[in-house]
């Protein structure tokens, strides 16, 4: 029955049943975890949620819910939705394009457009004056992204990365995208009007629904592939899917880092089945083309999932990531952690030559600057942004600064402890360490506040805007 299953260091398991209970945010995930006692203990929690707080949702696998509880769940999950309907909060985009520029005021406290009968109650509030049709096609830049109490922000890709995706799609041939947790590329897609490309936004974030109608934005929850809308929004994305026997599509999609890869690789197959569906030849092998966005010291764990995957080199740039806020001189030398993920034929996604990608013939494909091709691996190693180098002991490329080590038999950091008894790393998915004492992990996904514990992104956007409920 689990679909897709996943652990960690404390032992908690977590999947995707069938008929679990709902939260605001549709199914829950079953969580099993062994306590002190070494006793089992399973329990449904939210999917979209890192946060209790967030999103209190909780139920022992074993409890009997009554009747009564049962509905007024219902009725909890109901008045937590956002919205009383899509069309209704899109309406303010339509009253808003109604006003002349200097008379749109958009409230950056609260997300939200304003009608003039409002703006009086929003007066202390941070406003967004004189807003032209331009600015309103960019809601990214309109909305502060979404925070996570204890860790990083909402990434937005940089505008040469997403200049970087639009190029690669069109020049692949494709002529539209479905947009999975990446409003930004959304976007840009809409906003250029000679645009060949077409574009549907799915997303938790309900904010982009005042921005976009239901054609082209559905609340959509990746950890659980939820249509928050239900069955009429599901259809809108089905059909975007199955437009032109489901030729011509990609999926771009940018989950938040903290999700757990077995869970979202779960999801992502279901979409790909929801395509498959559309085809014309039902028996074909087909395979819904997608790049996922996701930090190269996750790649193990995709590849678990997507064997045929590749890791391509393109470092993605974000507007308010991390690396550009702190830790900046060794930050920066390296570049984004942040890779691409495609089933797509590498050799066809040209990287930039002029940010000093190149191609490397033997390998088919296009590899960074500081990544040499090494003739005894036969193939171009580095994947954190710095140049490997080869050991002869170890049969393979190690990062700079490992020294081979004669007691653990393998390449290690100078200071290391020799021979420690490991269980396997649940990040980068060696053998030779744990998680703790991951290196990617500990340098580089603590300094991108990347710890998670349980597959929840960084921020609930409905406990954040809970005032403005049902006032739409
Ligand atoms: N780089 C992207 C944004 C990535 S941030 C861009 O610039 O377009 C992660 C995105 O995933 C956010 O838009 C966030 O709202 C969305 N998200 C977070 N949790 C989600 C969930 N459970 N289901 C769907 N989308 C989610
Ligand atoms: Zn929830
Ligand atoms: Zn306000
Ligand atoms: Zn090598
Ligand atoms: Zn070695």
């Amino acid at each position: 029955m689990c679909a897709a299953s996943v652990s960690n260091t404390l032992g908690i398991e977590v999947s995707l049943v069938q008929n679990s209970p709902c939260c605001p945010h549709g199914p829950t995930l079953l969580f099993e975890r062994f306590n002190g006692k070494r006793k089992k203990q399973r329990y449904y929690a939210c999917s979209a949620c890192r946060d209790r707080k967030d999103c209190s949702f909780y139920q022992l696998a074993d409890e009997k819910v009554s009747e009564a509880k049962l509905t007024s769940r219902e009725e909890l999950n109901r008045s937590q939705q956002p919205w009383t309907s899509h069309e209704h909060f899109f309406q303010r985009m339509q009253d808003t394009k109604d006003l002349s520029p200097s008379e749109r005021k958009f409230c950056q406290s609260c997300s939200l457009l304003l009608r003039p009968q409002e703006v009086q109650t929003h007066s202390k509030h941070k406003i967004k004056a004189d807003l032209t049709d331009a600015i309103l096609g960019q809601p990214s830049h309109l909305l502060l992204p979404l925070e996570d109490n204890k860790t990083n922000a909402q990434y937005l890709f940089s505008k040469t990365a997403t200049e970087f995706l639009i190029s690669t799609i069109k020049r692949l041939g494709y002529d539209r995208v479905l947009c999975v947790g990446s409003p930004r590329l959304h976007e840009m897609i809409q906003s250029e009007a000679s645009s060949d490309l077409s574009s549907l936004l799915l997303d938790i974030d309900h904010r982009y629904g005042q921005f976009y109608p239901p054609s082209l934005f559905c609340r959509y929850n990746m950890f659980n592939d939820h249509f928050l809308d239900g069955a009429k929004s599901r259809t809108i994305c089905e059909d975007f899917l199955h437009r032109n026997h489901g030729n011509g599509i990609v999926m771009v999609t940018d989950p938040p880092f903290g999700g757990r890869v077995e869970i979202l690789a779960e999801v992502i197959q279901r979409m790909m089945g929801r395509w498959t569906m559309g085809l014309q030849d039902l028996g074909s092998t087909a395979k819904l083309p997608l790049i996922w966005i996701f930090p190269y010291f996750l790649e193990q764990r995709i590849l678990d999932s997507f064997p045929s995957f590749t890791m391509l080199d393109y470092k993605v740039d974000y507007d308010n990531h991390p690396l550009f806020q702190s830790n900046k001189k060794k930050a920066r030398k390296k570049g984004s952690p942040v890779r691409v993920f495609t089933n797509l034929q590498p050799s066809e996604i040209h990287l930039p030559l002029d940010e000093g990608y190149r191609f490397c013939k033997a390998c088919k494909r296009y590899v960074a600057e500081e990544n040499l091709h090494c003739t005894q691996c036969n193939s171009c190693t580095s994947k954190d942004g710095s140049t490997y180098k080869h050991c002869k002991d170890c049969q393979r490329c190690v990062k700079p600064g490992y020294v081979h080590c004669t007691v653990c038999q393998r390449c290690e950091l100078p200071d290391h402890q020799c021979n420690r008894q490991s269980m396997g790393c649940h990040i980068c998915g060696s053998l030779t360490h744990k998680r703790k004492e991951c290196t990617d992990q500990s340098r580089t996904a603590k300094r991108y506040g990347l710890f998670f514990l349980r597959s929840r992104p960084r921020f609930s956007a409905i406990s954040r805007n809970k005032r403005y409920h049902l006032l739409d």
